[in-house]
């Protein structure tokens, strides 16, 4: 069996709101957890950028039905690598509203040790989109996080 750990962003439609959220946050919870799915989800303004871990059949699947959902377009697919073991495991999904759940000056410490200038899905490279969503799985891991999760 085959793991692959699959990275991609998209830009998230203009309107999408809690809602729409939580609605993709509860299908993903249940289908990535019935299908030994883990993965991180970063919200951020205009932008989504996910990481999906699994076996390769069900990624393969799962990203193209994630790619013709009208609540994001343009998605764009930052890498897919054979890996040994996972780096979100523990989480079917874990959803990070990238805007809110920091200040402006932590988000602007993590993207200065990322390299990244913006959460622009035609900026990130696979390095540092992975590199930016271990940091951000990094800081979800600490206790006082996990308490409000
Ligand atoms: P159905 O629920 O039957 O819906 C049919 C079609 O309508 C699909 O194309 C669906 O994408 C689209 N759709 C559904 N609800 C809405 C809505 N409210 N507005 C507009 N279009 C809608 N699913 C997972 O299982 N795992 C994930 O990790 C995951 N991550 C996602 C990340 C993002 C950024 C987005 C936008 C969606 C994600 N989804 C995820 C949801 C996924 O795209 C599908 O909606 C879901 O898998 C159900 O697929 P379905 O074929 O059963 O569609």
């Amino acid at each position: 069996m085959e793991l692959i750990r699959l990275i991609y962003a998209s830009g998230a439609r203009p309107d999408i709101g809690y809602d729409a959220l939580t609605d993709i946050l509860v299908s993903a919870g249940e289908f990535n957890r019935a299908n030994d799915i883990t993965g991180m989800l970063c919200y951020s303004n205009d932008a989504f950028l996910q990481a999906l871990e699994g076996r390769r059949s069900v990624v393969s699947r799962l990203y193209h039905r994630i790619a013709a959902d009208a609540r994001h377009s343009d998605p764009q697919l930052l890498s897919c690598t054979v890996i040994e073991e996972r780096a979100f495991s523990g989480w079917s999904m874990r959803l990070v509203s990238w805007d809110d759940r920091f200040t402006a000056r932590r988000r602007a410490e993590v993207m200065r040790e990322c390299g990244l200038a913006a959460l622009d899905p035609d900026q990130l490279t696979s390095e540092k989109a992975f590199a930016f969503l271990q940091v951000l799985a990094a800081l979800e891991r600490r206790p006082e996080c996990q308490a409000v999760a």
